[in-house]
C-alpha cells in the first residue's frame, strides 16, 4: 500500500461517520418526525392559505374573539365591551360560498343577527382603517372604497388592521351605529357597531371577513362558536385597563 492510498483510506474513515449521521437524519428522523408531528413542512407555507405565522388556533380563544358580542356591556375608561355570552352564533353562510345566496365564492362567514340589535365587537385589538371620519357611510353616497371593499356591497362596514398583514371586516352594519373611525385604536372585544342589513343583503346578518396579506381566509380558522372568547374576559379586561 503506497502513501497516497493510505491517505485516502484515512480520509474515508474520517468521513464515514458523518455520512452515516446524514443518512440517519434523512432516512430515519424525518419520516418519524413527520409522523409524530415534530416536523411540519406546512407551517408558514404560503401555498396553504391557512398556514400563517399569525394563525391562531381556534382551540386558543384568546387570539381572536367571535365578532358578535353580548347584550351585556361593561364600560371601562369610556369604551364599551361585550363581556357576556355572544347573543348570536348561528352561521348562515360559509367561507366557500356557492350556496343559496352566493353564486360564487363568499370569502367570509355570515352570522344571523337581528337588525340594529346585536353588538358587533373587534375580533382582536387593532387600528381602524375604515370608515374615515370624512366618509359618508350612508348607502349610495359613500365615496371611499379602500382595500377592495365598497359600500354598495358591504353596506356600512368597518375594517380593522391588526398588524402583521391581518385585517378584519364587518359588513352590513346598521346605519349610523358605527362608533369607531379611521385611526382609532380599538381593543379586543370592544363594541364597534350594531348588526344590520345594509348594502347587498337579504336580511339581518353580520358578514365577517379575515384577510391575510390581502387574501380572504376562512374566519373559522380564527374564531369559534364553541369557544367565542375566554370566560374570564371581564376580569382580564378590567385588570388590564386599570393597570
Ligand atoms: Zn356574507
Amino acid at each position: 500500500m503506497n502513501g497516497d492510498m493510505k491517505k485516502k483510506l484515512v480520509i474515508a474513515g474520517a468521513i464515514s461517520p458523518f455520512i452515516f449521521i446524514i443518512f440517519f437524519i434523512v432516512i430515519i428522523f424525518v419520516p418519524v418526525g413527520l409522523v409524530l408531528g415534530i416536523i411540519d413542512f406546512d407551517g408558514g407555507s404560503s401555498s396553504n392559505s391557512y398556514a400563517y405565522e399569525g394563525y391562531s388556533s381556534t382551540n386558543d380563544n384568546t387570539g381572536y374573539y367571535w365578532p358578535i358580542g353580548s347584550s351585556e356591556i361593561t364600560t371601562v375608561n369610556g369604551k364599551e365591551f361585550a363581556t357576556g355570552s355572544p347573543s348570536a352564533t348561528t352561521i348562515t353562510a360559509w367561507f366557500a360560498g356557492n350556496d343559496d345566496v352566493h353564486s360564487g365564492a363568499h370569502g367570509a362567514i355570515d352570522i344571523a343577527a337581528v337588525v340594529g340589535q346585536e353588538n358587533v365587537i373587534a375580533t382582536k385589538s387593532g387600528t381602524v382603517l375604515y370608515p374615515d371620519v370624512n366618509d359618508n357611510v350612508s348607502i349610495g353616497t359613500c365615496t371611499n372604497f379602500p382595500y377592495g371593499a365598497n359600500c354598495k356591497s358591504y353596506g356600512n362596514y368597518v375594517m380593522i388592521d391588526h398588524g402583521d398583514g391581518i385585517i378584519s371586516l364587518y359588513g352590513h352594519l346598521y346605519a349610523d351605529s358605527i362608533t369607531v373611525k379611521k385611526g382609532d385604536y380599538v381593543m379586543q372585544g370592544q363594541v364597534i357597531a350594531k348588526s344590520g342589513s345594509s348594502g347587498n343583503s337579504t336580511g339581518g346578518h353580520l358578514h365577517f371577513e379575515i384577510r391575510i396579506n390581502g387574501n380572504k381566509s376562512d374566519p373559522l380558522e380564527y374564531v369559534s362558536v364553541d369557544k367565542p372568547r375566554p370566560s374570564n374576559m371581564k376580569d382580564n379586561l378590567i385588570t388590564e385597563e386599570l393597570q
